[in-house]
């Protein structure tokens, strides 16, 4: 079998039965313990699972996908990457876990990440951090590692990633995946552990823009138990992709994206030739200048923070995960358990969030970024008048070495330019693999488009796929 089959391709040879979802299940858990060591994209494999019976299971029935951490999984362990978190188990299950197991999909396992999402890199687990299947010296982005380097290595087919900021794409980029940050809203929050519950949202790992629309047809659906749940009916993503653009689509180049300092010349170069084969497939190309797209960094940094102190209160040792044992007094039960249950970052964030947040700063900080904010989403608004989507690279750098910029926080956080924009005002982007460096490494760049575009994002994307072939190439040493 081969491991880098498509979504598509497995559920077609499920239905005509020439795979058993237990053969699938098997080849896929054998594929995770063999390169485990290497890569370390899970924090926990289950191998006691259940293939299901085809004949009474839904769209997805035998297909084996990795959830990452910070997604609630009924009886298991949810540690979010964190070590306060070790040892909870989730009582319930996200509503997009509900959604895949009614679907039939089958979870093998909770995915590496970066400690409560915070990362770019996936080197800020408190469970080691995972490798790029494409060079394991270099990171595979983050903070959904463990979900992009399962995938790309033919671990799973698919996977479940979070995206506060750039978490899926970021790992879908440095491991030419196809990665989406839906339209807020879209899918359930309900069940993610939260870290800036404004831009968090569940986003997905494929290998294709066709199977991304798969997943997402599962995934995505209103939820009473969200209060941010969008009401949008159930559809079929996958309608539609035939492999052409709508005619007379207009596509705005992000002026930054090629003007912005700091972008590796490959990324640029590789970027443009995208360009090019968005031109031959007949659209339309022009730029369009986002004057406030600059600010995004500092607006995703003021406001992820902020909201990550406030949601990362609570745990404090007395109601969930780990607890300082032998501490004398509340105080210390409280701090103590802090202090030894979460990591560097999200230390250096909580920090940061408290600071904005207190009482003589807030203007300065909070709420003159929830102004920005306003003002960058009324200038999204008004280019989306003007073409149908933007593109720009996703990172604007080639994937980097393990412990490269871990000690550079500010430059790391330069690493989501082009992805936090676009959460801060929840509409959606799809990234998706452009091409290779001359050290063989993935370029990715992306679509974003206006809330609750999906459809258009996929069939432009797919229409891209379909004449190109960099979504096929897949890292030696895994075969
Ligand atoms: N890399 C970003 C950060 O460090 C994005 C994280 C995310 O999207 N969860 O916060």
């Amino acid at each position: 079998m081969n491991p880098f089959i498509t979504l598509k391709e497995l559920k077609a040879k499920l239905d005509q039965k020439e795979l058993s979802t237990k053969e699938v299940i098997r080849f896929y858990g054998d594929r995770i313990k063999k390169y485990q060591p290497k890569l370390n994209a899970f924090i926990e494999h289950f191998d006691d699972v259940q293939a299901p019976d085809i004949a009474d299971k839904g769209p997805l029935a035998g297909i084996p996908i990795a959830i990452k951490d910070n997604i609630c999984q009924k009886g298991r362990t949810n540690s979010a990457g964190s070590k306060i978190l070790a040892n909870y188990r989730a009582p319930y299950d996200a509503t997009v876990v509900a959604h895949l197991k009614t679907a039939g999909a089958v979870s093998v396992g909770r995915s590496n990440m970066d400690e409560f999402g915070m990362g770019g890199s996936g080197e800020f687990s408190a469970y080691g951090p995972t490798k790029n299947p494409w060079n394991t010296d270099l990171v595979p982005g983050g903070s959904s590692s463990g979900s992009g380097a399962a995938v790309a290595a033919g671990l799973v087919p698919c996977a479940l990633g979070t995206e506060t900021g750039g978490s899926v794409r970021s790992p879908a980029t440095f491991c030419n995946l196809t990665g989406l940050y839906p339209t807020y809203g879209l899918n359930s929050r309900y069940g993610l552990i939260a870290f800036t519950s404004s831009t968090d949202q569940v986003g997905l790992l494929t290998r294709t823009v066709y199977d991304n629309a798969m997943l997402l047809s599962v995934t995505a659906g209103k939820d009473e138990r969200d209060a941010t749940s969008l009401d949008v009916a159930k559809k079929d993503y996958t309608i539609g992709l035939d492999g052409t653009i709508p005619a007379g689509l207009k596509i705005g180049i992000i002026k930054d994206a090629v003007e912005a300092e700091g972008i590796d010349p490959e990324v640029r170069a590789t970027f443009l030739q995208a360009v090019e084969q968005l031109k031959k497939l007949g659209a339309t190309i022009s730029y369009i200048d986002l004057p406030n797209l600059k600010y995004g960094i500092a607006l995703y940094f003021i406001i992820s923070r902020a909201e990550a102190a406030s949601n990362l209160y609570r745990y404090d040792g007395s109601l969930y995960g780990a607890r300082k044992m032998d501490a004398t007094n509340l105080a210390d039960m409280y701090l103590g358990t802090r202090d030894e249950g979460f990591g560097q970052e999200v230390k250096r964030r909580i920090l940061v969030g408290n600071y904005v947040l207190s009482a003589g700063h807030k203007d300065a900080y909070y709420n003159k970024a929830q102004s920005i904010r306003a003002m960058l989403r009324a200038e999204f608004n008004e280019a989306f008048k003007a073409v149908d989507l933007l593109i720009s690279p996703t990172a604007p750098m080639l994937p980097f070495a393990i412990g490269g910029l871990s000690q550079d926080p500010v430059a790391m956080y330069m690493a989501d330019y082009f992805t936090t924009p676009n959460c801060i005002i929840g509409t959606p982007a799809l990234a998706i693999p452009a091409g290779f460096s001359k050290n063989n490494l993935p370029i990715g760049f992306q679509f974003f488009g206006p809330r609750l575009s999906e459809a258009l994002l996929y069939k432009v994307a797919h229409a891209f796929q379909e004449s190109t072939d960099y979504h096929l190439k897949t890292p030696a040493g895994y075969e």
